[in-house]
């Protein structure tokens, strides 16, 4: 395999794969993603065609069966999906965490057990940390597992959870020990089993219900819902990571996923700002005042040269953390100054050519109004920016301390 030079060059195995992804965009993505939008209608047709390519199972072992890729093509992946819908790069991407919880935390019987049926797709898989009281203070979590047997009992309601109806697996963090000082070091991640697709679970599942989906401004057709824990029993064998290793762990296992999963949000916003600023300059050529395209104002000229120095910036931080992250560096400081960077591009980029598109950026008939809606999500999910100035602050004081 050839190897890429820094940072945005791509090897000859990851030029492939986002061409491969790209055209898959352009043919299937973008001609649906306006209609499934307005009507907020999930893609079961795409989600079949992303099994068939493979796209659950990127980072996967090809042991297990997946493509066995490193967070790095992920990225590109997801800028590719994200240049043709945000909520199809969201379906796969907390699955894509729940699968990275796994492979690096979780037991061999485990990863055996879930791997398989991730890679292709066959179960896909959800990631809860949010509450209804909580959701950049972690560490508050109420929702409470205890122990009963060979079982854990689990109660509380979890919210904004993301393929939360859809979803085999959720990625739950719990309170395990609600007397540890400092509480995170009582939590834990437990692999919640559900029916995919069923409001009120059954039989072994029971206890776990899902309400009607959150209505939201922009990133329709994913589901985002709220989880209802009544007495719902998790088995011990699905403590991540076993229940020796696993129990009151949960905490720093879902921080190092929240770091790929930051990762993975930058990756988004730079495929909402490439989608953004393709749309701007198609418009800024075709639209005419004053006797000539609006492309030929200076004015609209100087949006366009901000607008893409700040994609190509957000795509080269991106990479940047992505490598880092694969070369088995610590990364929590690029990833999230990645994600800052990205999602607040994304936001200014978006917003700039919906001004170039003047009053039609502002009507359902052109796509720049979808963006518009969707970008701001980059801006709170995975920490919101400020979150991220509060770990790329502390980390820096860190670095140099004097
Ligand atoms: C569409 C959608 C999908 C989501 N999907 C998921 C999911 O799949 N799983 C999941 O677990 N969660 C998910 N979330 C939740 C998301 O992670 C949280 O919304 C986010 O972490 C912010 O939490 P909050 O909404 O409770 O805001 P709060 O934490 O209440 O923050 C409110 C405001 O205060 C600011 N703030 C908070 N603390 C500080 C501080 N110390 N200093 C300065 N400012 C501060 C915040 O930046 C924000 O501006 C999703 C959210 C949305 C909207």
């Amino acid at each position: 395999m050839a190897v890429a030079t820094p940072y945005s060059e791509k090897t000859d195995e990851q030029r492939a794969i986002t061409e491969m992804v790209r055209q898959f965009v352009d043919e299937q993505v973008i001609p649906i993603a306006e209609e499934h939008d307005h009507e907020d209608k999930f893609p079961d047709a795409v989600v079949e065609q992303m099994r068939e390519l493979g796209l659950f199972g990127v980072t996967i072992p090809e042991e297990y069966g997946g493509m066995g890729l490193d967070l790095t093509t992920y990225a590109m992946i997801v800028e590719e999906l994200s240049r043709g819908w945000i909520s199809v790069s969201g379906i796969v991407n907390t699955h894509f965490i729940g699968s990275y919880l796994l492979m690096k935390f979780g037991t061999d019987e485990q990863k055996e057990k879930y791997l398989p049926k991730m890679a292709t797709g066959e179960v896909r898989a959800a990631f809860s940390l949010s509450e209804p009281g909580l959701g950049s203070d972690v560490a508050a979590i109420t929702t409470r597992a205890k122990k009963d047997g060979d079982q854990w009992v689990i109660n509380g309601t979890k919210m904004w959870v993301t393929n939360g109806l859809r979803a085999g697996l959720v990625f739950l963090l719990a309170k395990s020990d609600p007397d540890a000082d400092p509480p995170h070091k009582g939590m834990t991640c437990f692999i919640c089993e559900k029916e995919p697709g069923a409001a009120e679970n059954t039989g072994d599942y029971k206890g776990l219900n899902v309400p009607p989906q959150i209505k939201k401004m922009g990133y329709k057709g994913v589901e985002s819902t709220e989880l209802v824990f009544e007495d719902y029993r998790c088995p011990s064998e699905n403590v991540l990571g076993g229940e020796e290793a696993g129990v009151n762990k949960g905490f720093p296992q879902m921080m190092d996923a929240l770091e790929v999963g930051r990762v993975n949000v930058a990756a988004r916003g730079v495929g909402l700002g490439q989608r953004a600023l393709e749309l701007a300059l198609r418009y800024s050529q075709e639209r005419r005042t004053f006797g000539k395209p609006i492309a030929q104002h200076q004015a609209i000229q100087f949006k366009l040269a901000e607008m893409g120095t700040k994609v190509e910036a957000a795509r080269l931080l991106t990479v940047k953390a992505a490598r880092m992250k694969d070369a088995g560096e610590r990364s929590d400081l690029e990833a999230g100054m990645a994600k800052l960077f990205a999602s607040e591009a994304a936001k200014e980029v978006v917003e700039e050519a919906l001004r170039i598109h003047g009053g039609y950026g502002y009507s359902k008939e052109y796509e720049i109004e979808r963006l518009y809606r969707d970008a701001p999500l980059l801006l709170i999910g995975e920490g919101t920016s400020e979150i991220q100035k509060m770990v790329i602050g502390r980390t820096l004081l860190k670095r140099n301390k004097i």
